[in-house]
């Protein structure tokens, strides 16, 4: 004969222990039960289930960065069920997404349990294993040892979209839509269209045509892909393209790290007099903030930087010396909206505007609650481009104007059309 304990809990009671005589033929019968905690201890809401659902839709056409070719549009969405039958949806963008769905739900049996809002706990639990801890190696604490380095940004896209999902929750469990959760006010959000992505061979009349069909739909600032040819070739297809949209029109340049130092500052001299918004992603990627502090002195043309980043503590010297004057962090990408939010606290300081990089209909909460650093948010104007975006988000806020209109929903307001999850299943 033994003792056996088994935990119960739930929202309207304290934690519980109910406690087991157990016999040898396998039968158990209850003698009690211990309270756990106080009555002093608030109502929880606990993570129950996590669940990645990787979904992947085919381009009609595949398109061309200047560093990578689009065969298709991917996401995947995390789901967080709390035990009291709350259920929160995250976004991830990142490959290879079986690698980052493995890490989900890896990562969803060590959060299980925890309270759903608490959700800088659930970011520093996981966070914490992706670095050496005393009698990590050795599993002394029940968790994983050292997560391992080669696989950090699928683990921070992870960690990003069960992050995502909490906030989800949070607004929902408040009955309150997150921009509202954080203090924002129901503003505009103002949003640009991303376009112009390379199809080998087309001529520049072709990104010129599409970026004035943005224009003609009502946005008011467009982004054209850029970066693949020479600053040369680069630089006569802007001007194509802002000939097109005319002088009033805003054009940001997203460059995918074409140039080092030296090339760029030949680049931002070609289009300056063409009245550029800003560059994005303009050098290298292995170069640094001092690189992008030297191409700020020598070009009038403000930098945007920050999609590729996966911590704050990476972006924080991109804010803190100057370099950049729009901060671009993804929260999608990685670490998630908690991250998001820091990030968006330090550039406030530093004078820098936030420009989230794609998911608008998340990262408009975000830029709702900072007015003061809240320059907006990224769209695609073309549904071919980003069909999840227009066909699986769906009832999310409503882009028109070149303006996001956030919705009083709760959470992040938008739900997953289901059919269209399973169609594209990946
Ligand atoms: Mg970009």
């Amino acid at each position: 004969m033994s003792i056996m304990t088994v935990s119960s809990f739930s929202r309207s009671a304290d934690d519980v222990e109910a406690i087991y005589l157990l016999f040898g033929d396998g039968a158990r019968v209850l003698v009690g039960r211990a309270i756990l905690r106080t009555n002093e201890r608030a109502q929880v809401t606990r993570i129950a289930t996590v669940k990645p659902h990787p979904i992947s839709v085919p381009l009609n056409a595949p398109v061309w960065t200047a560093h990578e070719q689009l065969t298709s549009s991917s996401v995947i969405v995390v789901e967080v069920r709390t035990d009291d039958g709350l259920t929160g949806y995250g976004q991830i963008h990142g490959s290879p997404m079986k690698a980052i769905c493995a890490w989900v739900e890896r990562f969803g049996e060590i959060v299980r349990g925890m309270d759903a809002l608490a959700h800088v706990a659930v970011w520093d639990r996981l966070f914490s294993l992706t670095c050496p801890r005393p009698g990590g190696i050795a599993g002394a604490d029940g968790l994983p040892p050292p997560l391992p380095r080669g696989e950090r940004p699928q683990i921070m896209a992870a960690i990003g979209g069960i992050d995502i999902a909490l906030w989800d929750i949070k607004g929902k469990h408040a009955g309150l839509p997150v921009w509202r959760v954080l203090g924002g006010e129901p503003r505009p959000i103002p949003t640009y269209a991303t376009g112009g992505y390379y199809r080998p061979g087309a001529p520049d009349k072709v990104y010129a045509e599409e970026l004035a069909g943005f224009v003609q739909a009502g946005y008011r600032a467009v982004k054209l892909k850029t970066g693949a040819g020479s600053p040369a070739d680069e630089a006569r297809r802007v001007r194509t393209v802002r000939e097109a949209i005319g002088r009033d029109i805003s054009l940001m340049l997203d460059m995918n790290a074409p140039y080092d130092v030296e090339g760029c500052i030949e680049f931002a001299r070609r289009v300056e007099p063409l009245d550029i918004y800003w560059l994005e992603e303009p050098l290298h990627w292995y170069l640094q903030p001092a690189d992008f502090v030297r191409l700020a002195a020598a070009t009038s043309i403000p930098l945007a930087h920050g999609e590729r980043e996966l911590t704050r503590f990476t972006v924080r010297d991109f804010i803190a010396t100057g370099a950049i004057r729009y901060v671009q962090f993804d929260s999608t990408r990685a670490a998630g909206f908690t991250e998001g939010l820091r990030v968006a606290a330090l550039a406030e300081q530093h004078a820098v505007m936030i420009a989230p990089h794609t998911a608008p209909e998340l990262h408009a909460h975000l830029v709702a609650a900072l007015p003061r650093c809240g320059f907006g948010v990224e769209s695609h104007g073309d549904a071919a481009r980003n069909p999840l975006s227009h066909h699986l988000l769906v009832g999310g806020p409503e882009t028109r104007d070149s303006f996001v209109h956030l919705n009083d929903k709760p959470g992040f307001g938008v739900e997953i059309d289901w059919d269209y999850a399973k169609r594209y299943a990946a």
